[in-house]
């Protein structure tokens, strides 16, 4: 965790300040170092051929280091030229921004979205039904959450794409009577699912 310090204090993460407490949306960053560690399960759409490269861009989007365009252009301008626009809108510069921010891509990133917290409600239900216990006001608290739609003004919506993660995710699960440990494990798969249908 100390090593998580030394990588907070780099400007990739300055948008971190810019989260604020009555957002509801505070960054754990004991579930996000662990998600970032976490090794999926191989089965038939995750084989052990795609996990390196989920890790990598799971590490990629944590970082804000994806080979966008913009950046290919810094690192090797000999094969990259300036005019060069997003290969799928040719209509903006491809910076990591306009890899969510990109009109060609925005159903699909809604989808991915959608989905995610599909997930996550699914799972509050299933572990209310099996505490007995009523999960309609933590499935409330998820769903309010300020990061479901991607928006270029939304540091929240930016903050779960690069798997900066709330506590509410875990709080939720917790109040459910699920360990911490097991609802960060939880958690950690519907993250992985997501940043694999990225991928793709
Ligand atoms: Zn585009």
């Amino acid at each position: 965790m100390l090593y998580m310090k030394d990588l907070l204090a780099l400007s990739h993460f300055r948008f971190t300040f810019l989260l604020t407490d009555s957002s509801q949306y505070v960054v754990d960053w004991a579930l996000t170092w662990h998600i970032l560690m976490f090794q999926p399960k191989f089965d038939d759409s995750f084989t052990k051929e795609n996990v390196s490269r989920h890790h990598t861009l799971k590490f990629q989007l944590f970082l804000e280091d994806l080979p966008t365009l913009e950046s290919l252009k810094r690192t090797r301008p000999d094969l990259y030229v300036e005019i060069l626009t997003c290969r799928s809108c040719e209509d903006h510069l491809e910076d990591f921004m306009h890899l969510f921010l990109c009109k060609k891509r925005r159903v699909k990133l809604h989808q991915l979205f959608t989905s995610y917290l599909h997930h996550l409600t699914q799972k509050l239900k299933e572990a209310g039904n099996n505490a007995n216990c009523d999960y309609s006001s933590q499935i409330d608290r998820i769903t309010s959450l300020p990061c479901w739609t991607f928006l270029s003004s939304n540091w929240f919506s930016y903050s779960l794409v690069r798997g900066c993660l709330p506590t509410a995710f875990l709080d939720a699960f917790v109040t459910l009577s699920i360990s911490r440990l097991t609802a960060m494990n939880v958690v950690a798969a519907i993250h992985n699912n997501f940043v694999n249908k990225f991928h793709k």
